[in-house]
């Protein structure tokens, strides 16, 4: 079984101490392919280090809504130069979080929109964030002239009207450990088997949200847990994980126009 996590943090200061202990045990478990996802300019800068070292490690850059407040046009610019780099596939994380409020929203909502312009410009895909905006992330999204279906809503768990918009849009849909998880994940089962198969892709947000069961044993999580959710997954849609396996691989090649035969 081949796995593509799609999003993961291994820039994090929780995976200073083993990184490659990480990614070792990522490869084992038949994740050929990740991408570390960046929220600010010194973790964009540190996701597309490892990227470099490590066949399969793809890098996205951007500032995150909970970071909005400390963006400025002088490091997008930074970003953008990052963003030349050939291991760079995507920008992100962006969107709207409008739970934490971490920044107040008209500046989560300058800075989305200033940096899907740039990721127009760059011509590349973009890893969007969404809690809590109702339709805002949408309305934005459209009215910002994005071209093509190369996006994703990453860890969705949203309501079957939110899933509908982003279905309609051609947006990907990212499935995290949440799908695994007994109370927490109850709406996303019963809403995922709707989904097109070709919009699918898994994801571990690591070293957040842990699977079960490995979240028995371990707080933190890791691309290696990918697994957990893509097994869950195909449970939930009655279908041979292996097969599922290796069309969301697809999936997300072609989302972050990676060619299908790299990553191994
Ligand atoms: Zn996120
Ligand atoms: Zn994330």
């Amino acid at each position: 079984m081949k796995l593509f996590d799609s999003h993961c943090h291994l820039d994090d200061r929780a995976f200073d101490q083993d990184i490659k202990d990480v990614i070792h045990r990522a490869r084992e478990a038949g994740v050929a392919a990740a991408m570390i996802v960046g929220i600010d300019e010194k973790s964009s800068r540190k996701a597309v280090q490892i990227a470099q070292s490590h066949k399969g490690f793809y890098a996205a850059v951007g500032f995150h809504p909970h970071d909005a407040k400390e963006c400025s046009e002088a490091l997008l610019n930074y970003l953008r130069d990052l963003a030349e780099d050939a291991k760079v596939k995507a920008w992100g994380e962006i969107g709207l979080d409008y739970n934490r409020m971490f920044s107040p929203k008209a500046t989560q909502r300058k800075w989305f929109e200033r940096q899907l312009e740039i990721a127009i410009e760059q011509d590349l895909p973009v890893i969007l964030h969404e809690r809590d905006s109702r339709g805002e992330l949408m309305e934005i999204f459209s009215s910002s002239g994005f071209p093509g279906k190369n996006a994703v809503v990453h860890c969705f768990s949203g309501t079957l009207q939110e899933l509908k918009a982003y279905i309609d849009a051609d947006l990907y849909i990212g499935v995290t450990g949440i799908v695994t998880l007994a109370e927490r994940g109850k709406d996303l089962r019963r809403l995922l088997p709707g989904v097109p198969e070709e919009r699918l892709v898994v994801e571990t947000d690591a070293p957040y949200l842990t699977p079960h069961p490995e979240k028995k044993t371990t707080r933190r999580n890791e691309p290696a847990f990918v697994k957990s959710v893509l097994l869950r997954l195909a449970r939930v849609r009655k279908e041979d994980p292996e097969r599922l396996a290796a069309l969301l691989w697809e999936n997300t090649c072609r989302l972050f126009r990676i060619d299908k035969r790299q990553g191994a």
